[in-house]
């Protein structure tokens, strides 16, 4: 599976960073609120290769500086983080990418936190990031959000980076799947992905993870109305949280109409058949067994090849997506087809020219 193909780098000692430093939520470099701005960007200058062999290292107030680059939406940066991410781009992949998605409330990061620790108790090192497209207008990110998972965010083998505000969901996208190879890089071998599923963010971040989870609770009747129409064909195992407590009888009922309705359902991934469980995030309970469904599918797509045949395809894919995001970037930029743009759609709306002829004379604009 994917720990043999390139185990994880021990790091010197992520305690190393803390030194001096007090616990709270502040304990940690790197772990950055998210109202902080980009602060990391204002600070001296340092050359890509200090800050790519700081990743490297470990050293998580590089890493959190190398994130803040490709966060920024400033030229110089963009080319400084493409500089960075070239040299690291050899010490990527050695983790597991893991998507989360759930309505507001489901218990995302409260399964994080559980699971964050479950897996630092097994010897990884574990970091969490999030896709909220909504961002933006909400003035701040609300998901990775360390003060929601405040035990991880003082742990030292875990490193917490709240969704990026990129504006649309293209520069989020970037910037996440750029922020997972610097993860990479710097030792993480479990990367977990949050998402709400405002508009196409859990297709987002299905592309860009390996094994993607459902996160549901049990309710009171016509549970399956809630969930968005093909989601639950994006994903590799659905969730129940919440089984605890008298909630714990109809968790199980909810799991297993899942189970059914997933039947009738294609998988998510060819040869692995979705599953329903049921966990608990708050006392814990089903948690250990949530990872051995995500390790069960690793081995069994690492065996077949698919688990590196998607990831060859995702970036492939993505390389298409953004050809086709700034093809169309910078045929709006030019000049002429800006002026002609009016004229022509006016014309095509009047029925005078036809949707192909105006097409064709805005690239032929484009192209000249
Ligand atoms: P998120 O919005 O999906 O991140 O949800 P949160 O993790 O913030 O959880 C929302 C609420 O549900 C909080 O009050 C949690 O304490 C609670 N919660 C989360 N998981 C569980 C669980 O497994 N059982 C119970 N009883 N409550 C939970």
């Amino acid at each position: 599976m994917w720990m043999s193909k390139k185990p994880p780098r021990k790091r010197k000692s992520a305690l190393n960073v803390v030194e001096g430093v007090q616990g709270g939520h502040e304990g940690l470099p790197g772990n950055r609120p998210p109202e902080s701005g980009h602060e990391e960007a204002r600070r001296p200058e340092v050359s890509v290769a200090d800050l790519a062999e700081g990743v490297l290292s470990g050293d998580r107030g590089r890493l959190a500086r190398a994130i803040t680059l490709v966060e920024s939406n400033a030229p110089e940066h963009f080319e400084q983080s493409q500089q960075i991410l070239h040299r690291l781009l050899p010490h990527t992949g050695g983790s597991v990418r893991v998507g989360i998605t759930g309505v507001p409330g489901a218990g995302k990061s409260t399964l994080i936190e559980a699971l964050g620790e479950e897996l630092i108790g097994r010897g990884h090192q574990v970091a969490v990031t999030a896709v909220d497209p909504s961002s933006s207008r909400s003035g701040g990110s609300i998901l990775g959000d360390k003060t929601r998972m405040d035990r991880l965010a003082v742990n030292p083998h875990a490193f917490i980076r709240p969704s990026p505000s990129g504006g649309a969901l293209g520069g989020v996208s970037r910037k996440t799947r750029e922020t997972i190879l610097l993860f990479e890089a710097a030792g993480y071998d479990v990367v977990l992905v949050e998402t709400i599923g405002v508009g196409q963010s859990e297709i987002t971040v299905r592309s860009m993870v390996d094994f993607f989870l459902l996160m549901l609770v049990a309710g009171a009747g016509d549970e399956l109305q809630g969930i968005k129409r093909g989601v639950m064909e994006l994903a590799d195992a659905v969730l129940v949280n919440k089984a605890d407590g008298d909630n714990r009888q109809a968790a199980e009922l909810t799991r297993a109409e899942y189970e059914q309705a997933l039947h009738y359902l294609r998988p998510a991934t060819e040869g692995w058949t979705t599953r329903a469980v049921t966990a608990s995030a708050l006392t814990g309970d089903g948690v250990p067994e949530l990872w051995q469904t995500v390790e069960s599918f690793t081995r069994a797509t690492s065996h077949t090849g698919l688990f590196q045949r998607r990831r060859r395809h995702q970036e492939r894919d993505w390389m298409h997506a953004l050809l086709n995001q700034q093809l169309r970037e910078r045929f709006l930029g030019r000049r002429e087809v800006g002026e002609r743009m009016p004229q022509l759609e006016r014309s095509v709306m009047a029925g005078e020219t036809t949707a192909t002829a105006a097409a064709r004379e805005l690239l032929d604009l484009f192209t000249d």
